[in-house]
């Protein structure tokens, strides 16, 4: 079996095993394991050169119970039928849990996009749009940015729709759009921000507050770099970073501070010299990946990459709390290892879903034409993250089940009612 069916798989036995635990009607899984569209597209774009080359293009609708699909589109050598299908089907379970209007959707185009010139990448861009334009649309399916794609490729989708659509002027078909064109005020920031909000409201549930607490991260980019920003503004103290490093011979390394990092001087120290690596401060260790690990922190938050953590990993960490900033971080295997110890682990699919939520607001603030302050969003954000993991929490202390099956079993039971009210089952 290919690694890419391995994930369908995966996440299918996640919703089979929440909508059991849920005892819902054997319908609502039949319904729910596979997608409700999946479209196959080929794309050809003139090259350069002279040539045409054909690229494959892949868009995946999973549950339209609650509204219209939503998710990323990727850019990516990888991008499968297959990978587009389970990708969409945690969206679903997503904008479920944050009590969105929405289903899950995901995208993509298979291709090395580094290997295009910028014009390729431009014509490539609109060939997708063109080719899915039928399925696309406010009210239908609304993609965003994902793995090497940004607010740029949204601005030439949105632009080809347009077109392709009398004209008219449908902004929320697209988010992640720039602010010139649409774009939400506090997009960058939120999906880091609400990896911060995640970890605090698990310590207030336990009447703790982030005071003095410690943290390391992986990661310091778009995520990495606004979890620690604003668990350092709520109190929380850096202590070690890791990050990639091509000049070492796994490709990353980290940095350790007993007294803890300034977020900003590393955020600075990134923009002047490239990497949070070139840090030159008395006191700052260089240390291993599995130092990293194994540092004797409160709260770990990998922000990098998948499966960074794996059962050997598991077995020397010694943060009580980890919150996924990546998608899919933790090995299964790691995960059942570390809840044994009694480590709280706060799922991708609830840590990091503060992005999808201001995607949600800037696509309100399209169709109204009326633009938030960045005050509103913010708050927004949090009272709308803070209900949703209320509701994850409670679920998971009621059915005594770890926070990533209480997340399905919250998601699933709304696609459910909204199943049944449509007359489906
Ligand atoms: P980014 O490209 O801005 O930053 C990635 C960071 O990871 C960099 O600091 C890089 O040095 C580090 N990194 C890469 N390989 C590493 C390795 N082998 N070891 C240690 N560090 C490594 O990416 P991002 O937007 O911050 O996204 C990070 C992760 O979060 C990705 O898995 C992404 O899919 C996921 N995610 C992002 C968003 C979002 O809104 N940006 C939303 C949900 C999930």
């Amino acid at each position: 079996m290919s690694e890419k069916l391995d994930i369908l798989e995966a996440v299918r036995n996640e919703y089979k095993q929440a909508c059991e635990s849920l005892n819902l009607d054997p319908a609502v899984y039949e319904i729910l394991k596979d997608v409700e569209r999946i479209i196959e597209v080929s794309i050809p774009v003139k090259m350069d050169d002279g040539s045409t080359k054909v690229f494959k293009g892949y868009r995946s609708a999973h549950s339209l119970a609650l509204g219209p699909s939503k998710g990323g589109i990727r850019f990516d050598r990888n991008v499968s039928a297959d990978e587009v299908k389970a990708l969409s089907m945690m969206m679903s379970i997503k904008v479920a849990l944050l009590n969105l209007p929405l289903g899950g959707g995901k995208g993509g185009v298979r291709v090395d996009p580094k290997k295009l010139s910028p014009r390729e990448l431009e014509s490539l861009s609109r060939g997708y749009v063109r080719a899915m334009n039928e399925y696309l649309g406010e009210k239908i399916d609304i993609p965003a940015p994902d793995v090497n794609t940004n607010a740029k490729i949204m601005g030439y989708f949105i632009d080809e729709y347009i077109n392709l659509n009398g004209s008219r002027q449908e902004l929320g078909t697209f988010t992640g759009k720039p602010l010139a064109l649409g774009g939400s005020l506090a997009r960058d920031q939120a999906t880091g921000f609400g990896v911060a909000l995640a970890i605090k409201y698990a310590y207030q549930r336990k009447d703790l507050d982030l005071k003095d607490k410690t943290f390391a991260i992986q990661g310091f980019g778009n995520v990495g770099y606004f979890a620690a920003k604003y668990l350092s503004d709520f109190g929380a103290k850096l202590i070690g970073v890791n990050v990639s490093d091509p000049r070492d011979k796994n490709g990353s390394s980290a940095i350790f501070l007993d007294q803890g990092f300034d977020v900003e001087e590393l955020k600075n120290i990134r923009k002047e010299k490239g990497s949070v690596l070139s840090i030159e401060k008395e006191g700052v260790k260089r240390i291993s990946n599995e130092e990293f690990f194994a540092l004797n922190v409160d709260i770990l938050v990998p922000a990098a990459l998948e499966n960074a953590i794996t059962e050997d990993i598991a077995r020397t960490i010694k943060a009580k709390l980890i919150a996924e900033g990546a998608n899919g971080p933790t090995s299964p295997k790691a995960a059942f290892y570390l809840e044994e110890k009694g480590v709280l682990i706060i799922p991708d699919i609830l840590a990091n879903s503060g992005g999808v939520l201001v995607s949600h607001y800037e696509w309100i603030q399209n169709q109204i034409g009326y633009y938030f302050s960045y005050e509103q969003i913010k708050k927004k954000q949090e009272d709308d993250m803070v209900k949703a993991l209320k509701e994850v929490f409670d679920m998971a202390e009621k059915t005594k089940v770890n926070l990533r099956k209480a997340s399905f079993m919250k998601a699933i039971e709304k696609i459910s009612q909204a199943l049944e009210y449509r007359g489906r089952f």
